[in-house]
């Protein structure tokens, strides 16, 4: 209804992700004219600050995306005047009453919905969601919660959590926000399969011989440590982010696109994968040398870490689809370059002509899509094609979409489009209690592997292109690696 109130509480609003993330995306929003008419945002933590404070700290890190418009400056002040702080406890239900009591102050009324945005760390949560749902909910509209990961360490802490959470939350009111899962590959890549009628016949154990999913970062965690050396990188990029879109990209057609449908066929890849194997995976941790500093040189960092900053693994669908083709997922920091993709490599073509006559390079012949998200959001699939000429030789090429070429206009921010679904309680890019722990049963026995051996990361160096056994699961696999960048 255009006559209801949406109030929205930043829990954690003196931290890093409020200031630099959840603020501004909010700013964009209500740029774009995409909040609704009666909005107000409270930011809530301990830090004593007053209004004006919060409003100083926010305008720091608003930019304006859409800088040619001239009423910029009054568009900030505008989205300001909507801001207020109030300080209190995390624990403490009477700071909650208070919260409530100045929101159905700018509420006036109306009927209204809550939207409470956890930036704080794990370990807080359930104090906020106890205190929220008894004394700062909404007496007339929805409350929903947004939860930042980490969800737990493994498969029972991820399950405690789920379970306390639902003490006070039901379902639909938890929003475990992903990132990753806001960027545009990710609906693209079901645009791809399901809108067009050339992929979808390809995509299976009959046409694709394997997949790599890649993330590589080309910074390490200097001086942002701490948070990373009790987590590393399995549970902070591999367990959510790429297990999600491995989820997305392998899962069957569903009924509709239905945030529950599509959830529904997610589940049933996760509960269809074997347990990563210790022997298919491989961990790396950088090291320093004089121009760059170790992982374990962060000061916040125990001297003899083992904690991965580098892991490769090959998961495995157990469904008729699927079975037998590997998927390969890296991820890791401090390589040479910063990259994000999908790599789909398609099996040879069988009783090719070019490669009996010619004895062309089989690998070169085998057809690649790519969907990369980083650097520069493209789509290519390399095809072989006859260089121009009297003779006949191959070569191959790519039939490329590179977005900022067809769409130059600029991308909305992940945090955008994952806080406007929450306004608008689309679900479909969160992730739901079963997926959750469908998830941590894929990685928790290999996690739990080599904490309990106390495994040693392979050391690389920074920069490079990460440990050299990463080359050698490939291969046992059958995958011929791509330029990944590490
Ligand atoms: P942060 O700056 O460390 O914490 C946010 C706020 O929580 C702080 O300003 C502080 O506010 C309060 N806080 C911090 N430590 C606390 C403690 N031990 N006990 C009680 N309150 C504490 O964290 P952040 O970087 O904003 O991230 C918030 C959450 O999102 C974290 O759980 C993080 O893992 C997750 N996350 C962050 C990012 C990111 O980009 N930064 C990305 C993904 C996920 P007061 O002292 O004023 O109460």
């Amino acid at each position: 209804k255009t006559d209801s109130a949406l109030s929205f509480i930043v829990v954690g609003a003196s931290g890093e992700l409020a200031r630099k993330k959840i603020f501004p995306a909010l700013f964009s929003l209500f740029c774009e004219d995409r909040l609704p008419e009666n909005f107000t945002i409270f930011g809530y933590a301990r830090s004593a600050l007053t209004n004006e404070e919060l409003r100083n700290m926010i305008i720091r890190n608003l930019t304006c995306r859409i800088d040619k418009r001239k009423n910029c400056r009054e568009k900030m002040d505008q989205f300001l005047k909507r801001c207020f702080y109030h300080s209190g406890q995390y624990s403490s239900e009477e700071h909650f009453l208070e919260l409530d009591e100045k929101l159905k102050e700018k509420e006036a009324g109306r009927s209204s919905n809550r939207l409470f945005y956890l930036a704080i760390p794990p370990n807080i949560f359930i104090d906020v969601v106890r205190c929220a749902r008894r004394r700062a909910s909404s007496e007339n509209g929805w409350t929903r919660v947004i939860v930042e990961k980490p969800f737990g360490r493994d498969s029972e802490t991820s399950k405690e959590l789920t379970r306390d959470l639902k003490q006070y939350l039901n379902e639909e009111q938890i929003f475990r926000i992903d990132h990753h899962l806001g960027e545009e590959l990710v609906e693209n890549l079901l645009v791809l399969r399901f809108s067009n009628l050339v992929f979808e016949p390809l995509w299976s154990r009959n046409y694709i011989r394997n997949v790599q999913i890649i993330f590589s970062e080309d910074k390490g965690l200097e001086g942002r440590g701490r948070y990373f050396d009790n987590y590393g990188i399995i549970r902070d990029i591999m367990q959510n982010h790429l297990l999600q879109v491995l989820a997305l990209f392998a899962m069957e057609t569903p009924v509709s696109l239905n945030a529950e449908d599509i959830r529904n066929e997610k589940v049933k890849v996760l509960r269809s994968m074997k347990p990563v194997k210790v022997e298919d995976a491989v961990i790396g941790q950088y090291k320093g040398d004089s121009s760059y500093p170790a992982f374990t040189d962060d000061p916040t960092v125990s001297d003899n870490s083992l904690t991965p900053t580098f892991a490769a693994a090959t998961l495995f669908i157990n469904n008729a689809r699927w079975e037998g083709v590997p998927f390969l997922m890296i991820a890791g920091k401090a390589l040479q370059s910063k990259r994000a993709e999908i790599r789909v490599q398609f099996r040879h073509v069988p009783g090719n002509l070019y490669n009996r006559k010619f004895g062309t390079d089989l690998d070169k012949v085998t057809n690649e899509l790519v969907l990369r998200v980083q650097p520069d959001e493209a789509i290519y699939l390399k095809i072989n094609n006859k260089v121009p000429g009297l003779g006949m030789r191959l070569d191959s090429s790519d039939l490329n979409l590179l977005f900022k070429s067809r769409y130059p206009r600029e991308i909305p921010g992940v945090y955008e489009r994952l806080l406007l679904d929450a306004v608008e309680g689309e679900r479909r890019l969160f992730i739901r209690s079963d997926e959750l722990d469908a998830a941590w049963k894929v990685f928790t026995p290999l996690l739990k592997t080599l904490e309990e051996k106390k495994t040693a990361p392979e050391l690389y160096s920074y920069g490079s292109s990460g440990p050299v056994g990463v080359h050698y699961l490939a291969a046992k696999h059958g995958v011929r690696m791509g330029e990944f960048g590490c």
